[in-house]
């Protein structure tokens, strides 16, 4: 015979918190708080398995259930000393839902089953307190009529209005027992209306009733949705816990209430919570009454807290407080009641918190012996450490909704609306706060997006321009917002019949992807001492390292600062768009021969080599892997009349021309022209320039420092092995010219990135000509899927709403298909040369989900933007923590 039920309570012990898959959350620990000895109201939990098999067997129960059911009411009935359906003094029960993880959407909870016409007399006279058995039964009929028989429950609370209207009162507490007798007429004759049926006067007609509702519950729109969100699988099916009652509202001995056993804003170790005097669960959170505050110390005049109002349930309270967190090791969220004096626990569970109050928790819980470092580890989220990092929008503020977009790049912002990148950086010198807007941002947008406080773009995905130059510079950034139009010539943004000008303010989410119209009031980052203290843990546990993505010197200091172990990619087209660097890039771009590239190449060697001086020096010996040019040459050239005449000047040329060798250039597709490697085999002269400057970077800093840095020089979007060869002798050759004329040597490397399908396929012939491969995760991923990623941002969103892809692949990486991709290169490239060091640098490389993965497949680091270090430390050691866990498994 299966098992379906099981009691708790009155020294049954047939439940444990490790059998939550079983009974749910709410039952494991209910059972196990009543087998610590904690005071525990006698009840039993009907298994999961009986969903599952109600819903595998066209909603019929397993034959056994009533009869196991039944014996297990009878437990309850003789633990208590009182009967179900007894008219002299009746067992009333609570029933409630309670799957593995707490879901809203389902079925929440019935309470004082057993009420009936005749029992409600009966428990009148036995408690001696006639108002409170009808105020009793007028609960039970209201939140039995709405959550089983389907009534609407405003329709109840309407009748309550009324009778307090009629009888000039404010306060339910103020409505005497025939109040409640003629509410409950008025509540019956509602159900008889709504439903065409009499409200079920049998107990045992009642319980099933609200049985049958759980597991119903499991299956109606809310419930889907919520699983599907947080991928909760149909087959866990839900667990129905039923339980004698117990009652806060029989008096002014009586209470009920909420708490944590330590504050979940803060996660200060201090008792936190609220509650009321005589009421029952669903008054505290319905807010009618203002709740009092618990401990003394925290109540304001006025405030009468429970230490003072019931001292002897306040004391057991707090002896329950610190037995569950010994118990537990970890913050409980709990659910009380006193019934005359006594205290009762009725749910406990690991509470929700903020970033804040987990990171301080975790620390503190360590230094206090209940949990080890490595616990505590493991008990921040990664994700939840960018909160801490950024300004976030103070949950409290109003706001207006302009629109919404991906949260590309966390953190919040206000300013005014300009739309052009010069104007955001002169209004942003003249001390104003500004927010770029544009319909997608290229690399001629650098000194505008540096300049604004935060970034809006209508077009593009998670690894667009916009996205990932904000999140190198921190920048929050809601990009892709396709609701949003930008009107450039009547310097509009419109959405959903709003509008804001120019000069105008907005505030941007970049955490949640919205926007909104005008200021929103902001809470400012605050990094306590324990941030360092659990980045310390982490390190002391993880196996990758963790390089940042940056090229400029305040990002390198920025990724320093927060541990970084060296720079996983230079992306040193970015260092091209200074107004001293621009034109005499253009003029390289424009001229038709090599002799004319070199000389405006030439230029370019001074600041190069002063770029790269700067980098070795900040990382100070740390590895600085610098990727050689790799976007088309066509990103580079000049759009407006006034500066193509400038470049036309410089060169003693015309605009004319000027123009058709842009048109020649010009390339429609996604990013997968003439670019990367293949611009090192056709103009070798810009690769020899990039390699010169590194290499007269390093020597530099060799005899400044005394400490010869170690570059790393990565050739981008290499699909054949030649590619790698030619180039790689591009940089050979110059290293040796420039060893030979500073009668000095450095070490230094030769890699590449992985980020073609071919390159993968082909990974173990390519490592034969590199020392390294980093994996392009971001163009992989576009090359993988065939998908441009600038496009991405139109349709992404709706294919991970509609659950066709579980998440944006730009954001964390598709682990069966590029994955797969990855694995494969992986192995090759490790087979053909066993010692060649992976990394990652593509967007992926800060991705907690994407970091697991790569600790899974062995690379050696990953390398993300500055301020994502700190999520990529923690979440690679609690990769490497997993890892070793299933190693001893
Ligand atoms: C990549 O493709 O993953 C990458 C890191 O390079 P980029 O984003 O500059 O193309
Ligand atoms: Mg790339």
């Amino acid at each position: 015979m299966t098992k379906w039920v099981y009691s708790f309570g009155a020294g049954h012990k047939e439940g444990r918190a490790d059998m939550r898959d079983l009974l749910g959350g709410k039952g494991a620990n209910l059972a196990e708080m009543a087998s610590i000895g904690l005071p525990v109201p006698p009840g039993f939990t009907i298994s999961t398995e009986v969903c599952t098999a109600f819903y595998d067997n066209k909603k019929q129960y397993p034959d056994d259930l009533k009869g196991q059911v039944e014996a297990a009411l009878k437990v309850i009935e003789k633990a208590v000393g009182l009967k179900f359906d007894d008219k002299s003094h009746p067992l009333l029960v609570s029933v409630r839902s309670g799957a593995r993880v707490s879901m809203p959407g389902m079925m929440d909870t019935v309470l004082n089953l057993g009420l009936n016409d005749a029992t409600v007399e009966g428990l009148g006279k036995a408690a001696d307190d006639p108002r409170f058995a009808w105020d009793s039964y007028r609960r039970f009929i209201q939140m039995y009529g709405s959550v089983v028989l389907g009534v609407d429950h405003h329709r109840f609370e309407e009748l309550i209005e009324h009778t307090k209207l009629d009888a000039g009162v404010i306060e339910d507490t103020a409505l005497t027992e025939t109040h409640w007798r003629q509410v409950v007429e008025g509540y019956k004759d509602l159900v008889h209306q709504e439903t065409g049926k009499p409200f079920p006067q049998q107990p045992h007609e009642q319980l099933w009733g609200a049985i049958g509702a759980v597991f119903g519950s499991w299956m109606n729109p809310r419930a889907i949705t919520y699983r599907r969100l947080h991928d909760i699988p149909a087959e866990w099916g839900t667990a129905v816990n039923v339980q004698a009652m117990v009652f806060g509202n029989m008096g002014d001995d009586c209470a009920t209430g909420v708490c944590f056993t330590r504050d979940p804003s803060t996660g200060e170790n201090m008792f936190y919570g609220e509650y009321l005097v005589n009421a029952q669960g669903e008054d505290v959170v319905a807010g009618i009454r203002t709740p009092q505050p618990l401990s003394s110390s925290v109540a304001k005049p006025g405030e009468i807290p429970l230490e003072q109002a019931m001292p002897e349930a306040y004391r057991e309270l707090m002896a329950v407080r610190g037995k569950l967190e010994t118990h537990y090791k970890d913050m409980q969220d709990i659910e009380f009641t006193v019934q005359q004096n006594k205290l009762y626990m009725l749910q406990t569970r690991n509470g929700k918190r903020t970033a804040a109050a987990s990171l301080r928790m975790a620390v503190e819980m360590a230094r206090d012996g209940l949990i080890d470092e490595a616990e505590a580890v493991m008990r921040v989220n990664p994700s939840s450490l960018d909160q801490l990092l950024h300004p976030m929008l103070d949950p409290k503020a109003p706001r207006t909704l302009l629109g919404k977009g991906l949260p590309a790049s966390p953190g919040a912002a206000s300013g005014v609306v300009v739309f052009s990148s010069d104007e955001a950086e002169s209004r942003t010198a003249k001390g104003e706060s500004v927010i770029l807007v544009r319909i997608e941002t290229s690399p001629e947008d650098i000194h505008g997006m540096h300049a604004a406080q935060g970034i809006l773009t209508t077009r593009g995905g998670m690894t667009s321009h916009a996205a990932v130059v904000a999140r190198g510079m921190g920048r929050p950034c809601v990009a892709g917002a396709g609701g949003i139009s930008v009107d450039y010539n009547t310097q509009v943004l419109a959405a959903g019949g709003k509008q804001v000008r120019a000069g105008e303010v907005i505030t941007l989410d970049g955490a949640t992807g919205e926007v909104f119209v005008g200021s929103v009031a902001m809470i400012e980052p605050a990094v306590s001492g324990d941030f360092g203290t659990l980045m310390a843990w982490a390190d002391k546990h993880r196996r990758m390292g963790v390089r940042a993505n940056a090229e400029t010197p305040m990002d390198a200091e920025t990724a320093r600062k927060f541990g970084a172990e060296g720079i996983g990619l230079c992306r040193t087209e970015h260092m091209f768009f200074d107004p001293e660097r621009i034109l005499a890039v253009r003029q390289m771009i424009i001229s038709d021969s090599e002799s004319g590239r070199r000389t405006a190449l030439s230029r370019l060697l001074p600041f190069q080599r002063e770029d790269f001086r700067q980098l070795f020096t900040i990382m100070a010996g740390l590895p600085v892997t610098i990727r050689l040019l790799d976007p088309p040459l066509h990103e580079f050239l000049p759009h407006a009349d006034q500066e193509m005449q400038e470049v036309a000047d410089s060169l003693g040329t015309d605009i004319a021309t000027i123009r058709q060798r842009a048109d020649e250039l010009a390339e429609a597709n996604p990013m997968l022209g003439h670019r990367g490697c293949r611009l090192g085999v056709s103009y070798p002269e810009i690769y020899e320039m990039q390699a010169r400057a590194i290499f007269e970077g390093a020597i530099a800093v060799a005899k400044e420092m005394g400490k010869a840095p170690h570059p790393e020089i990565m050739i981008p979007l290499v699909g054949m092995k030649k590619e790698l060869e030619i180039t790689r002798a591009q940089v050979d050759k110059i290293a040796a010219e420039v060893f030979a004329e500073a009668g000095s040597k450095i070490e230094y490397s030769v890699g590449t990135m992985i980020e073609l399908p071919r390159a993968v396929l082909l990974a173990d012939q390519i490592a034969g000509a590199a020392d390294f491969f980093s994996f392009g995760t971001n163009d992989l991923t576009q090359t993988v899927f065939g998908l441009s990623r600038d496009d991405a941002g139109k349709f992404l969103p709706h294919y991970v709403e509609a659950g066709i892809l579980p998440k944006d692949p730009f954001v964390s990486i598709d682990v069966d298909g590029v994955g797969a991709m990855v694995r494969i290169g992986v192995e090759k490239g490790r087979a053909a040369k066993n010692d060649l060091k992976l990394g990652i640098c593509g967007e992926h490389g800060g991705d907690p989900a994407s970091i697991l993965f790569c600790e899974q497949v062995g690379l050696d680091y990953v390398s993300c933007s500055p301020f994502r270090v700190p999520v990529a430390r923690l979440a690679a050691a609690q990769a490497a923590l997993g890892a070793a866990a299933d190693r001893t498994a």
